[in-house]
């Protein structure tokens, strides 16, 4: 075990340190959890939905706790915290009307019955990114343990603090032991043995297409199952025949929250030429009035990024041959911080308008008519989310059955709901989490005959 400092993205001070695990104590974690599988799966459904309120209740009551640690290790403003503490317990309780409800069939046969059952899988191994350390972990942990499979959790190592803090509340909330562990330390790891242990039966991967990848293809020498959330380049089309106020009023928040750190930002704005112009001059009041500054302040609308390292990558994408619309503020002083920033690419080839940045910088491009749009929007490996604006609702329909992507809003940014489901297509991912159907993704399908004769 090695000692690993955590620090605060605004102000660059400590804020604590933790053990970071070692392929030892990984191995020893793995092999209790397949141990407590034997006996959780066999909780009564009722009683285990009960545990799983409890935990939804601990979660809740220490809402402020897990919102403030957000704060000071991730920067996020206290706002979002509060909404992804608030997002950990809804998931939770959500999950917890699933095991009463994971239901069979009954299928006719000749000379007997044939029934099929949801079986857990065993050990889940859930990897969660530095960007949305809460909700992510618990789009994967609540409905496996639902499902009724035990759960080791790696959180990254730049966020690992309220990871730790869910891994207490759930012993308080009177789950057994070793029912889901939170185990702080490296990818190369932690994360690494999930995918090589033979006990643990399914990984749950968010972050970055070039990891996932790999995570992919080490999981294939086991024939282990895989869900897999990764990158985003999603456009946000705006048609001229939209309300251009809302259109751009709303961009900033689809693009910006969270400083660009998300998977789903709208990243790419699409607009149609006739009101290109027109669109860019009421952009940037909206852009200049995001409020970037001390996360801690209920007003802030924009923290800092998670890392010097992360803010020189960001950086990066705006070159000296870069044409930048217009910027908004950021503070000066300590603290990893870029401002919002809108660049005109000089071609949709643009290193801006093709790469994931995970950054406050947003590509705005024209297109003539809705082909254009939808072959800009497709023009991408990635195909995670999306929105598109306009008045016309058979164009609003045609357009979000036409772009590749697994999660769009129509004159909206919306598009995360812990009871709808939310995934990639193409290379944003593989499988679906969230929803009505998030625990039967942590199940295997199990057909039994019965002979009558
Ligand atoms: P990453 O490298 O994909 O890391 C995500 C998680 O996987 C972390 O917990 C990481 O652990 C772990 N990990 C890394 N290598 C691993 C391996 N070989 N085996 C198993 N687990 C492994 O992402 P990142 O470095 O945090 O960010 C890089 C870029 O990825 C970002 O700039 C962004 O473009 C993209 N990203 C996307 C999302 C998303 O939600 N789609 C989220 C985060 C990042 P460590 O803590 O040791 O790194
Ligand atoms: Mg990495």
């Amino acid at each position: 075990m090695t000692t690993v400092q955590v620090i605060n993205p605004a102000t660059e001070q400590p804020v604590a340190t933790f053990e970071s695990m070692d392929l030892e104590r990984t191995d020893a974690a793995i092999a209790r959890a397949a141990a407590a599988a034997v006996s959780w799966r066999d909780v009564a459904p009722g009683d285990r939905a009960r545990l799983l309120r409890r935990f939804a209740a601990a979660v809740d009551a220490d809402l402020e706790q897990l919102a403030r640690l957000e704060v000071a290790n991730s920067g996020h403003t206290i706002g979002n915290a509060r909404w992804e503490a608030g997002n950990v317990r809804d998931v939770l309780d959500y999950c917890a009307g699933m095991p009463e409800r994971l239901l069979g069939s009954q299928i006719p046969v000749a000379g007997g019955v044939d029934i099929t059952f949801c079986e857990p899988l065993g050990v889940v191994g859930v990897i969660v990114p530095w960007n949305f350390p809460m909700p992510i972990a618990g789009w994967g942990f609540a409905p496996a343990l639902a499902a009724g499979n035990t759960v080791v959790l790696k959180p990254a190592e730049l966020t690992p603090l309220t990871a730790i803090r869910l891994g207490e509340l759930v012993l308080e909330a009177g789950l057994p032991h070793d029912v889901f562990q939170v185990l702080p330390g490296k990818g190369s790891v932690v994360g690494q043995r999930f995918v090589t242990h033979p006990a643990v039966r399914k990984v749950v991967f968010t972050g970055s297409t070039e990891v996932g990848r790999e995570i992919m293809a080490g999981c294939a020498r086991q024939v282990k199952r895989v869900t897999l959330e990764l990158g985003g380049k999603s456009a946000n089309i705006v048609f001229a025949d939209a309300d251009l106020q809302a259109a751009a009023a709303t961009a900033p928040a689809g693009v910006f929250d969270n400083a660009g750190q998300d998977c789903c930002a709208r990243s790419r704005i699409l607009v149609q030429r006739g009101v290109f112009d027109t669109f860019l001059e009421l952009l940037e009041p909206a852009v200049r009035a995001v409020r970037v500054g001390d996360p801690a302040e209920e007003s802030t609308e924009m923290g800092p990024l998670i890392s010097a390292e992360h803010r020189d990558r960001v950086a990066g994408f705006v070159e000296d041959s870069t044409t930048v619309a217009y910027t908004g503020t950021n503070p000066s002083g300590p603290g990893f911080w870029y401002p919002p920033t809108v660049v005109l690419p000089d071609s949709a080839s643009d290193r801006v308008a093709t790469e994931e940045i995970f950054g406050p910088i947003v590509a705005v491009l024209p297109f003539e008519d809705e082909a254009e749009a939808i072959a800009l929007a497709n023009a991408t490996d990635y195909g995670l989310s999306g929105s598109i604006w306009t008045r016309d609702v058979g164009r609003a329909l045609r357009v979000s059955r036409a772009v590749e992507s697994g999660n769009l809003s129509v004159n909206s940014h919306a598009s995360v709901r812990y009871w709808t489901p939310f995934g990639g297509f193409k290379q944003s991912g593989l499988g679906r989490e969230l929803g009505p159907d998030a625990a039967r993704a942590f199940t295997e399908t199990k057909n039994v005959f019965i002979a009558t004769e």
